[in-house]
């Protein structure tokens, strides 16, 4: 199937995000009859046979793409990622304790704020100063005493940094990851974690659900009583239904593990992503008109953040790659400049194409 169909253009956004072709063609399908069924997937109730199937085979090939073992709990959630941010600590910090984080952007800050309301979040790292560059060394992270657990943002989206290595803990201490923007974007190690929440619409899916993948034995560690919409273990015991989910997203997500499945799992998808991103990058730095705000240790694969010489000629660029078939390349409000999300199922052609005007517009503006 070819990634440019002519009535598509070429999406860079941020969130929510391109989706695989393939994957919207099944939809378009399912949406008017699915499985022989005679009725769309919307239509069909969340204690249906056919939705049943669905949720059994998304748990399964999200087991089977991110090598998950019975250890751990595969969860989809609501709220979205800034609901985990509070849902983390009262499910897991107890009452005055202390939960450390990596303050590397503005997702990271927004977290720590919700941390503060059922205890003390204590920043192990702090980019702030340095303008949000880099993700920290495991040798750069100063851990608290005795932390509920460590949380750190392992793709930071609007910045374009992103770790390239996994944070080892202090002994016990529970890893939380907010893998919103890169999950499912490499190989997984999940005995290394805790937790890990991704909001659906970067990688995954439309918006409207969230992956929790969480470790068994944290169920049981919720301090205080709960709402069961707020509780991991209600979600867990219910079978991510404990009222009507969103049923369409998390049928869509489903189908997205199907095709990375297809693909040949994270270990192919990691490939084309790196090479994806090299493409761009090495025009980044073979030319003295663009530059790049992350350290080059710490450059993300999933959003490359980059500007021109001023903020008149970003926009000038902005204008005349949309005229060219290329939208949403505009950086968070926040930093300005550019901004090229390029998530598992953005096309590797696009990424070619993007270079080949950004030769273009230096040639005529530089
Ligand atoms: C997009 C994003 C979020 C926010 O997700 P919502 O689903 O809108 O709550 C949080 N963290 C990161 C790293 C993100 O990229």
């Amino acid at each position: 199937m070819t990634a440019t169909a002519t009535d598509r253009i070429l999406n860079f956004s941020a969130g929510p995000g391109v989706l695989p072709e393939d994957v919207l063609r099944q939809v378009q399908s399912d949406i008017w009859n699915i499985d022989g069924s005679g009725m769309g997937i919307m239509e069909h109730s969340h204690r249906a046979k056919v939705y049943d199937k669905v949720l059994a085979e998304a748990f399964a090939d999200c087991r089977a793409v991110g090598n998950i073992g019975d250890d751990y709990e595969v969860l989809f959630m609501t709220g979205g990622a800034t609901a985990q941010n509070h849902l983390i600590p009262a499910n897991l910090l107890p009452e005055g304790g202390t939960a450390d984080y990596a303050v590397t952007g503005y997702w990271a800050k927004k977290t720590i704020a919700e941390c503060k309301l059922y205890g003390t979040p204590h920043a192990a790292f702090d980019g702030e100063s340095t303008n949000f560059e880099f993700v920290p060394s495991q040798d750069e992270l100063k851990f608290s005493a005795n932390p509920a657990y460590f949380h750190y943002t392992s793709n930071n989206t609007i910045r374009g940094t992103q770790y390239h290595y996994v944070p080892e803990t202090p002994a016990g201490v529970p890893l939380v990851c907010d893998m919103c923007s890169d999950i499912f974007s490499r190989p997984l190690d999940i005995s290394k974690f805790g937790l890990i929440y991704a909001g659906a619409q970067k990688n995954l899916g439309p918006a409207g659900t969230t992956l929790v993948i969480i470790r068994k034995d944290l169920l049981e560690r919720s301090p205080r009583p709960l709402p069961g919409m707020m509780s991991y273990k209600v979600f867990a015991a219910k079978e991510s239904r404990p009222n009507t989910p969103p049923v369409f997203p998390i049928y869509v997500v489903g189908l997205v593990f199907k095709w990375i499945l297809k693909q040949g799992g994270l270990g192919v998808i990691e490939q084309q992503n790196a090479a994806k991103a090299k493409v761009i990058y090495d025009a980044l730095d073979a030319s003295d008109f663009y530059t790049t705000p992350a350290r080059t240790d710490s450059r993300s694969l999933m959003n490359l953040v980059f500007r021109t010489p001023s903020p008149e000629t970003d926009k000038k660029f902005l204008a005349e790659a949309f005229e060219a078939g290329m939208d949403n390349l505009k950086g968070h409000r926040s930093t300005g400049g550019m901004r090229a999300s390029i998530y598992n199922a953005f096309p590797a052609e696009g990424c070619e194409t993007l270079v080949q005007f950004m030769r273009e517009f230096e040639r005529r503006h530089g």
